[in-house]
């Protein structure tokens, strides 16, 4: 049987080691890191989100890039599947809100370990610090991989290349985008890369004041001039750039790359469960019982204090009015901006920031039952050096562990 070689020991490459060795056959698996797993290392904040406890549909109505592609390779290795051969593995997992699985344990290193005994238990030939610098490919009318050449001058041949090299986001992990190169040294097509599921920048010297802040159960609406890009209901952060938290990752994600070029608005409804009307009888009652107080000392039991200020500022109420002398028209006014806070958005932050990257090797390039390339046989690409991209929620990971057993799957037992 010859010999399979996979480049990444990151989520798809490990996953796709396992199984093949599983089918019977030889692997060799370089990382140019020291360890395996290092991005895996520092998934879901230490505990590793491995998947959603959920049906494929779910998993497609997550995909935010190119989902018709994923339909074959998700049927074939569902996230019910994903959980299962990690139980088979000796990972206990649990099922938390939002159906996100982790391990029962909450350690990401537990992921990572059971997949590197399976490696040794199956004699894969692990190369840590070792680095691909390029494809060999046997040229002509029907181009064939051969092998690759690594970084320190040794070639390795085999006619089963993976390119498992994730995309561009944290690169300190590994990922600096190797693979997209590979891709075009194939004659194939790269789609351009962003950053996704990553916060955004706000020129607002009042909106960075606010660093640190969490807010739960606010509303947002990110907004084009007039038109509506995205809207959420969750957590957000504000930052000394700008807003991060769940609901500008997911904007960040679902909103197409080539909007954040131009300035954008964020509404932010900080009081999204009342309505303004009942906002402004709220209000009137505040002011009531502290008539005698100035306007900025009576808003402590509707904003935590660090808003206060900006809340106040912003309302264009002198700040030392009583409440007894706010107008209407003022305390309307008031109201209205507690329920449409505005951030100018100035653009995604970058790749180091990023959770995933959006963008990558063309997915008409690819077989999507088998993840090996249409113009170079033998070659195949997963995880996320594909131009696939999802929200949170165990949903990325997924499509790394779905792509990587189409490739197993697909190389025949015996080969
Ligand atoms: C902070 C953070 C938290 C995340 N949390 C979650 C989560 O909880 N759940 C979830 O579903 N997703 C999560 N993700 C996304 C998820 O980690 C990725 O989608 C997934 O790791 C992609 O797997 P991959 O195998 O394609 O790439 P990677 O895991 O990035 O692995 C690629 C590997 O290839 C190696 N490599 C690259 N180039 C070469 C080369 N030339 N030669 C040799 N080796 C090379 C790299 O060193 C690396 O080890 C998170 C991402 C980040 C950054």
């Amino acid at each position: 049987m010859s010999n399979i070689i996979i480049i990444g020991a990151g989520a798809s490459g490990l996953m796709c080691a396992v199984q093949l060795l599983k089918s019977g056959h030889r692997v060799t698996l370089i990382e140019k890191n020291e360890k395996c797993g290092k991005k895996l290392f520092i998934t879901g904040k230490g505990r590793c989100n491995l998947t959603n406890y959920s049906d494929v549909e779910e998993h497609l109505s997550s995909i935010q890039s190119n989902k018709k592609f994923m339909y074959s390779a998700l049927n074939a290795f569902t996230p019910y599947d994903t959980v299962d051969f990690f139980n088979s593995l000796g990972l206990r997992t649990k099922v938390e809100r939002g159906s996100r699985v982790f391990p029962e344990s909450d350690h990401s290193s537990d992921v990572i370990k059971v997949l590197c005994n399976e490696l040794k238990k199956g004699g894969a030939d692990l190369r840590l610090n070792t680095a691909v610098s390029r494809l060999l490919i046997r040229g002509g009318e029907d181009p064939e991989i051969t092998g690759v050449l690594l970084s320190k001058g040794e070639k390795i041949y085999s006619d089963r290349v993976v390119v498992a090299t994730g995309g561009r986001s944290y690169p300190s992990t590994g990922s600096t985008g190797d693979g997209y190169r590979f891709a075009v040294s194939a004659g194939m097509d790269v789609k351009a890369q962003s950053p996704s599921l990553v916060p955004l920048n706000s020129p607002d010297r009042d909106v960075r004041s606010l660093q640190g802040l969490s807010l739960r159960n606010v509303s947002i609406v990110l907004k084009d001039g007039k038109k509506k890009l995205y809207s959420d209901f969750g957590e957000l952060l504000f930052t000394h750039f700008g807003v991060s938290g769940p609901v500008i990752l997911s904007a960040s994600a679902a909103v197409k790359p080539e909007f954040f070029e131009r300035p954008l608005e964020l509404h932010i409804d900080l009081k999204s469960v009342v309505s303004i009307e009942e906002l402004d009888k709220r209000l009137i009652r505040i002011f009531d019982e502290n008539r005698n107080k100035e306007f900025k000392n009576s808003l402590s039991s509707l904003f935590p204090s660090k808003l206060i200020p900006v809340m106040a500022e912003r309302s264009g109420i002198k700040s030392f009015t009583k409440c007894a002398d706010i107008r209407k028209d003022e305390r309307r006014d008031f109201a209205a901006l507690i329920k449409d806070f505005r951030v100018n958005i100035e653009g995604l932050r970058g790749f180091d920031e990023a959770v995933i990257t959006k963008g990558g090797v063309s997915v008409k390039e690819i077989d999507p039952s088998s993840m090996e390339s249409k113009k170079v046989k033998g070659l195949y690409f997963i995880g996320e050096v594909l131009d696939i991209d999802s929200m949170t929620g165990g949903f990325n990971l997924q499509l790394a562990w779905s792509t990587a057993a189409a490739a197993a799957r697909h190389i025949p037992a015996g080969h």
